[in-house]
């Protein structure tokens, strides 16, 4: 589940949706070339129309999308699962002493199995397929595509895209631009067997 907040020209509105809802938006913001960027809690903001600012009154609007379990911090033992798990062909595995996530050949310890599950970065359907959340996926995305901040005039990605502008606030528009390309194309590579895999929980 997401927490949707719209901002429109006459106020705002806000509500919960679910992760195929959430997916729908977005992928409706690629389809309409919105600007849109994964965020490290694991949602999403999407902005329309492109900011003109030449315009005297520019109505900006925007769709912010949160997950209920904020995706928190990810360090690098969870990435690492979080990769394996995303590969696919991952299962819950329940006998009679144990329950815990297998993903190829590794076996994730069950409590560790159980904190993907408590922390929503995992779901498990009915007959025991795991997959990443939707909020886990942009929070990964996210988190690989954090501004690492510089000095003004200059923005870095953690991925180690740089941007050089005359000003600060423009470089973290280079950058912004940098983490829309990513999300966009992150959203457009979700294929029918996951967003099949979100519609059917
Ligand atoms: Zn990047």
């Amino acid at each position: 589940m997401f927490h949707e907040t719209i901002v429109h020209a006459c106020g705002a509105s806000e509500g919960p949706v679910s992760e195929s809802h959430a997916l729908m938006l977005l992928r409706r913001a690629l389809n309409r070339r919105y600007g849109f960027e994964a965020t490290l809690n694991g949602g999403a903001s999407i902005r329309w129309p492109p900011v003109d600012l030449t315009a005297q009154a520019n109505v900006l609007r925007s769709i912010t999308l949160k997950p209920e379990t904020p995706v928190g911090t990810l360090d690098d033992a969870t990435r690492a699962r979080l990769a394996l798990i995303g590969l696919g062909d991952a299962r819950h595995v329940l006998t009679a002493d144990a329950r815990h996530i297998v993903a190829g050949d590794t076996q994730i310890p069950m409590g560790e199995s159980a904190r993907l599950r408590a922390r929503r970065l995992v779901a498990v359907d009915r007959g025991g397929r795991v997959r990443l959340t939707l909020a886990a996926r942009l929070g990964l995305l996210a988190h690989d595509h954090a501004q690492t901040g510089g000095p003004d005039g200059f923005a870095m990605c953690s991925c180690g895209f740089t941007a050089n502008a005359p000003t600060g606030e423009a470089a973290e528009t280079v950058l912004r631009g940098h983490r829309q390309a990513v999300t966009a194309r992150f959203v457009e590579s979700i294929d029918a067997a996951y967003a099949a895999a979100i519609s059917s929980r």
